[in-house]
């Protein structure tokens, strides 16, 4: 692949993307010939109602379950063809994922939360601690490494999740209803920080109930029954963000 055209592969790629649960009469199809693109830079944001298929797309999207048909590629790498080392190892280097409920370790402090992705992928602790440190600070929390998840504010446990998410230059964040648990305040600041994630060379995949938090997306794409029925872009004007901020 020519450089140029690397620089051009989107970060992610699904391709008539289908999902289905069960088999015969009790089958639900969770999505249904969904195509989309992430490219770097790119914040796009998934809004639906309970049960359209947001959590599935996330799912698919990460790698965490194979679509029943289509395909899912990311950073160029066609995830139907690796083995699961390979599929596991791109989980690791390639997306971090950003959950509701933070999903940190108790029995860890913030930069150790931050750092276990590198040091899971046999980076030396020294490294992998630096690289986390930076990430802490990138999120504003680099005085709060050494503090324990219960130490923190609920806002600040998630940027903690954002920081591990991009830790070590990983480029597709995934992210779940990442405000769900916070007041308006600070799920405003989460977003924030995941939106200069983003503008600083990530791709990422906001799943969000609140059209005010998917203001801060690029595009927000409207799932129905496990369809994109409606997309809207904000082409670089600020109409979008003005109207609703
Ligand atoms: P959302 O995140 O938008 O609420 P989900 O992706 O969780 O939607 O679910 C989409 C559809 O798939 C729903 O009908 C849900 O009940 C169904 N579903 C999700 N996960 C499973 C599963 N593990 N087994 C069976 N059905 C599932
Ligand atoms: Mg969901």
């Amino acid at each position: 692949m020519s450089a140029l055209r690397q620089a051009q592969e989107p970060v992610l790629r699904l391709i008539g993307v289908t999902q289905q649960y069960g088999t015969g009469s009790t089958a639900v199809s969770a999505l249904s010939g969904v195509d989309l693109e992430v490219a770097r830079g790119e914040l796009v944001a998934i809004m639906g109602a309970s049960g359209s298929g947001k959590s599935t797309l996330l799912s698919v999207a990460g790698g965490l379950a194979a679509p029943t048909t289509g395909e899912v590629v990311v950073d160029g790498a066609y995830l139907s063809e690796q083995s699961p080392t390979q599929l596991a190892a791109l989980r690791r280097r390639s997306l971090g994922f950003v959950f509701q409920d933070f999903n940190l370790i108790p029995t860890l402090t913030a930069v150790e939360n931050v750092m276990l992705p590198l040091e899971l992928d046999g980076f030396r602790a020294r490294v992998a601690r630096r690289a986390g440190t930076d990430a802490l600070a990138s999120v504003g929390l680099a005085d709060k490494a050494g503090a324990y998840p219960d130490d923190l504010s609920g806002g600040q446990q998630q940027r903690v999740a954002i920081a591990r998410a991009v830790v070590g230059g990983r480029r597709l964040i995934l992210a779940d209803e990442p405000t769900g648990a916070l007041d308006s305040v600070t799920g405003e600041l989460v977003l924030r920080m995941l939106r200069a994630r983003v503008d600083a060379g990530a791709a990422a995949i906001l799943v969000t109930h609140e059209a005010r938090h998917a203001a801060w997306a690029d595009r927000i794409v409207f799932l129905r029954d496990g369809r994109i029925v409606d997309e809207t872009r904000r082409d670089g004007a600020e109409s979008l963000l003005s109207s609703t901020r």
